[in-house]
Formats: C-alpha cells, sequence, structure tokens
C-alpha cells in the first residue's frame, strides 16, 4: 500500500540570525525567525511524512508553545517524526521537495541537504529530491521577506521483513 503527502511551510527572513536549510548551516546575510530553528525545508518535509500517515502536523507533535523546542534542531524532529510514521506501520520511500526564495541560490547547497534530508528518513540520496526557484521578483517572496517551501512524500506500508532500526518497529502490518 502507498500513501502520499503534502506538506508546506514558510519563515520570514530577519537579520543576525544563522540560516539553517534541510539541516545545512548557509552562509548569507540572514536568517529565518522562528520559535525552532526555522529550518523551513525540514518543516515542510516533516508535514509530507506526517500527513503520508494521516498523523496529524508538526505543530501538534512538537508544539510551538513548549519550551523544549525552543531553537529546536529541526532535522532531529523530522528523524522523530519518521520514527512515530514507522511505529504506525509506514516508511518513506521518496520524497520531492521546492523551496521558493530569491536568494541566496541554494544550488551549491543542494547535495548537502539531500544527503542530510535522506538520511534522516532513511532513504538513498537518489530518492529525496530538493529544488530551488525564484518568485521572480514577485510578492513577499520576491522582495525577499522570506521562503516559501513545498514537500511532498510518499510511504509505503512497512513489511514484516523491513530490518528494523533505531526509527521504529512496525505494530502492524499492512501488507
Ligand atoms: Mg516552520
Amino acid at each position: 500500500m502507498i500513501r502520499v503527502g503534502i506538506g508546506y511551510d514558510s519563515h520570514r527572513f530577519a537579520p543576525d540570525r544563522p540560516l539553517r536549510l534541510g539541516g545545512v548551516l548557509i552562509p548569507h546575510t540572514q536568517g529565518l525567525v522562528g520559535h525552532s530553528d526555522a529550518d523551513a525545508i525540514s518543516h515542510a518535509l516533516t508535514d509530507a511524512v506526517l500527513g503520508a500517515a494521516a498523523l496529524g502536523d508538526i505543530g501538534q507533535h512538537f508544539p510551538d508553545t513548549d519550551p523544549a523546542f525552543s531553537g529546536a534542531d529541526s532535522v532531529a524532529l523530522l528523524i522523530e517524526a519518521h520514527r512515530r510514521v514507522r511505529r504506525a506501520g509506514w516508511t518513506v520511500m521518496q520524497a520531492d521537495v521546492t523551496v521558493v526564495l530569491e536568494s541566496p541560490k541554494l544550488a551549491p547547497h543542494i547535495n548537502a541537504i539531500r544527503a542530510t534530508l535522506a538520511h534522516a528518513v532513511g532513504v538513498p540520496t537518489g530518492d529525496l529530491s530538493i529544488k530551488a526557484k525564484t518568485n521572480e521578483g514577485m510578492g513577499w517572496i520576491g522582495r525577499g521577506e522570506g521562503i516559501a517551501v513545498i514537500a511532498v512524500a510518499t510511504l509505503r506500508a512497512l513489511r514484516v521483513d523491513d530490518e528494523s532500526t533505531d526509527s521504529g518497529q512496525p505494530t502492524t502490518r499492512r501488507a
């Protein structure tokens, strides 16, 4: 059985913040504002993975009102979300992400982001796609006020012969 999930996230730029996207620290004049590390790529992918399993969204699992998640490493949240998805009997097959921002250029960092996120959800790098594009100067993204990310993830049901990992064990078989 196959499931598909979609995730969206946006964050606002501000000066004197580190810019972390897909777990990778990117040199830039400004970073993103958020309760966690504001890693919009990781957040959108987390919502896609949770959504495919119909397990709610990132805000329900890791509330931004909880001081425990202040400055949180969003890749760690993605790993924990995937663990919960596996516990529910699913695992990630592949994901595709589109990042919309005017600057900086993500091209030099795409491979590092792919490797980080692929490892987080336990797939080969070739099954984790990241694409970046501008908004052609239009609107709030075009003015450089922030970024938006859209992610799609495909899950498959865990099989009893799937290797068990720290990511969690299937509790049910959905063949
Ligand atoms: Mg977010």
